[in-house]
């Protein structure tokens, strides 16, 4: 069989999925269960899987194939399923355009293409800012990376960058840095997060102490020392004080945001407020696009899941797309906006509800998804201007998920406003 990425290109499809990471593949693959004749997968590497291609650790693939798996055999598994339901392949292919019709310009080995699809999935993932993105003071030394750069050096190139780096930040990725350090043999001097608690849920935060990593909360890096390399760093307590470790690499990890550059140069409309918002595209309940004939899935949505979480999103993506194009989605009758109404909300998704009629469910996600700017306790609540819809009480932090249903509210919603609220308690 030639290589994927030497297929030739169709001038047109019936569906194009932007991005072959999780996300992407349950998407195209679900269409072709659902018997869509001709679904092109686009990605601009050279190997579909997207993220997990370059977590050589545990644990992937208990929803989607009931084991536990290593990122690169969880991400050749998805593409295996993916090709043998029928999916078009094409690598080293990327989306440089996107326009109505739906239409997509294509840079490929071969020079500039164009494809014409009947409807597009976007689903480009997330990225990391990096260190300049985070105003972090001191010298340039090499040896300041992200968390990808990181296990793209360790577990495609097999390089070991450092030796006993800091941490910086302890969301899910930043336990994904820890076991990839300890794959490449690398020992941490520290771990440092700014607030209050570790970010990651429970299983992950005792990750530092079983190996034996000194974790510093309420502790910025003030500052990174060294010309040639890194050689230290200076770190700075929420009451000031401050001190020097010693080190050679520091991992920046999290503070992820969508790959929404094709969006952003689009007619798609983006949610981006200020500081808030989700960063990719504004999408409802099916995750469709201000353009209807466009959806999103994965991580793309809001920075940021886990691949299981994504892929569970993007076999949806398949079934609302198929629904799509068969005419079956529900008629809307009204929108509704979903809007934050306390400053520590800093995204919900979908941002609106198209409502088929008062009487139906909305269909589609079953949640609200919320993050949090910072971290907050408080009466979380939804309601509409006139009623409360639903309350909770939370005890939340940054990048952690929370979760409103939809369920049995719909028909309920009066106006056209969902507004999501905290009473906070100290
Ligand atoms: C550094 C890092 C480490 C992580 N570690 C973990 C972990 O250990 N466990 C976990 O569960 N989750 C982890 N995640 C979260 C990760 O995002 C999800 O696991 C999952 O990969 C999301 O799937 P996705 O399909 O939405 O996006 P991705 O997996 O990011 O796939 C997106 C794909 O889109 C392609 N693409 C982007 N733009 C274009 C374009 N214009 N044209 C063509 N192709 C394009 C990319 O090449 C990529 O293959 C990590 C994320 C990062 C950034």
């Amino acid at each position: 069989m030639p290589p994927s990425d030497a297929k030739t290109l169709p001038r047109e499809v019936d569906v194009a999925v932007v991005g072959g990471g999780p996300a992407g593949l349950a998407a195209a693959t679900r269409l072709r269960e659902r018997g869509i004749g001709s679904v092109a997968v686009l990605d601009r590497e050279s190997e579909a899987g997207g993220i997990p291609r370059h977590c050589g650790h545990y644990p992937f693939g208990m929803r989607e194939f009931h084991r536990v798996l290593r990122g690169p055999d969880y991400a050749r598994r998805l593409v295996a399923r993916a090709e043998s339901a029928g999916v078009d392949l094409y690598l080293s292919t990327t989306v440089v355009g996107i326009a109505p019709g739906p239409r997509l310009t294509l840079s490929t080995n071969a020079g500039k293409e164009d494809l014409a699809a009947r409807r597009v999935l976007l689903a480009t993932g997330v990225r990391e800012t990096s260190r300049a993105a985070r105003f972090i003071g001191g010298d340039r030394p090499p040896g300041v990376i992200t968390t990808g750069a990181l296990q793209s050096m360790v577990y495609l190139h097999g390089k070991r960058p450092f030796a006993s780096p800091v941490i910086l930040g302890s969301e899910l990725v930043s336990f994904s840095a820890i076991l990839t350090c300890r794959h490449a043999g690398i020992r941490p001097a520290a771990m440092v997060e700014p607030g209050a608690r570790v970010t990651a849920r429970q299983i992950a935060e005792a990750l530092p102490r079983l190996f034996g990593i000194p974790l510093h909360l309420e502790t910025e890096l003030a500052a990174i020392h060294g010309r040639e390399r890194v050689e230290g760093v200076t770190l700075r307590r929420a009451d000031g004080h401050e001190w020097t470790v010693e080190t050679d690499g520091v991992i920046v990890t999290g503070a992820f945001t969508p790959e929404a550059t094709l969006a952003r140069l689009s007619h798609l409309a983006l949610d981006v407020t200020g500081d808030g918002g989700s960063g990719g595209p504004i999408v409802d309940q099916f995750g469709r696009c201000s353009d209807p004939a466009f959806f999103a899935a994965g991580n793309l949505l809001r920075p940021v899941e886990t691949a299981g979480w994504s892929w569970r999103e993007g076999v949806a993506a398949g079934d609302v797309l198929a629904d799509s194009l068969a005419g079956r989605l529900p008629h809307a009758e009204r929108f509704v906006a979903v809007t934050a109404g306390h400053p520590a909300i800093r995204l919900a998704l979908p941002q609106h509800l198209a409502l088929p009629s008062s009487s139906k469910g909305p269909g589609g996600m079953a949640h609200i998804q919320l993050r949090l700017a910072r971290a907050v306790r408080g009466g979380l609540t939804l309601s509409d201007g006139e009623q409360i819809l639903w309350a909770r009480e939370i005890d939340g932090l940054p990048e952690r998920r929370i979760l409103v249903p939809l369920a049995g509210i719909a028909g309920k919603i009066r106006g056209n406003h969902l507004i999501l609220s905290i009473a906070e308690r100290a």
